[in-house]
């Protein structure tokens, strides 16, 4: 790897910031003042140092974000901002993406992630990962309603084509205003799917927020936007 780039996914900065300190001789690669950004190092046979600290590359890297509505879980968009856009530029080196996404009018939480093997492990329909909401929907919602979703309910997916819904679980918080407040957790995603199953019972979802992927909880002191890194406890609960 190029050494502006591993010291940018290190931490020392941007590629700008990274290049007035080769300018000022504080790196160093085994011993030898390094001076050219372009030099390849290999970390598993040199060392790096900065200030005479050596430096240890980060593969991986791991975010929660309470994503706010008006915001694509996607990494670029020409119409609307996304959750890329909301990151320093010290994450914009990791190439992170969203693991699974949420509607452009869904909140809460979304994991950004480089480890491309993780995520699929959260995504797949086939792990069986949950992932918790709550919706606050309009209609009645009977114990039968919350039977069907529970058991399966035949929507359609994004190809339009009949789908039927592995198992959920349903519980009714209570009343919000004129809405019911629901908590749903399903194992799939497929397009609009907890919106497309209220449907099938009746109900229209007016606020969506998804509270959890499997053990890992959104930390509700994030604002909406904000983000932070996951606590070593936090990304062994995923793994
Ligand atoms: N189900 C939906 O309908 N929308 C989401 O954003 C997530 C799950």
């Amino acid at each position: 790897m190029r050494l502006d780039k591993l010291l940018a996914h290190t931490g020392y900065g941007t590629r700008t910031e990274v290049k007035k300190l080769l300018k000022s001789k504080v790196v160093k690669v085994d011993g030898v003042i390094a001076k050219d950004a372009k030099q390849k190092v290999d970390l598993s046979k040199q060392v790096v140092t900065v200030f005479d600290e050596v430096v240890e590359y980060r593969e991986f890297v791991y975010l929660m974000m309470n994503k706010p509505q008006n915001c694509l879980s996607a990494t670029r968009d020409r119409d609307y901002r996304t959750v890329i856009d909301l990151l320093d530029d010290y994450y914009l080196m990791f190439d992170v993406a969203p693991a699974g996404r949420l509607d452009r009018d869904t909140e809460g939480l979304v994991l950004l992630t480089n480890d491309g093997k993780l995520a699929h492990e959260i995504i797949s329909p086939k792990k069986d990962v949950f992932k918790r909401y709550v919706a606050h929907v309009t209609g009645e919602l009977t114990e039968t309603s919350i039977n069907q979703l529970e058991a399966g309910v035949e929507i359609l997916d994004g190809n339009n084509d009949a789908f039927m819904t592995k198992p959920a679980k349903v519980k009714v918080l209570g009343p919000v205003d004129d809405l019911t407040a629901v908590e749903i957790c399903i194992t799939e995603g497929k397009f609009h799917q907890v919106k497309r199953m209220f449907a099938s019972v009746g109900c229209k979802v007016v606020y969506l927020k998804r509270l959890a992927i499997g053990a890992l909880e959104l930390d509700e002191s994030l604002a909406l936007g904000e983000y932070r890194e996951l606590t070593d406890k936090e990304l062994d609960c995923l793994k």
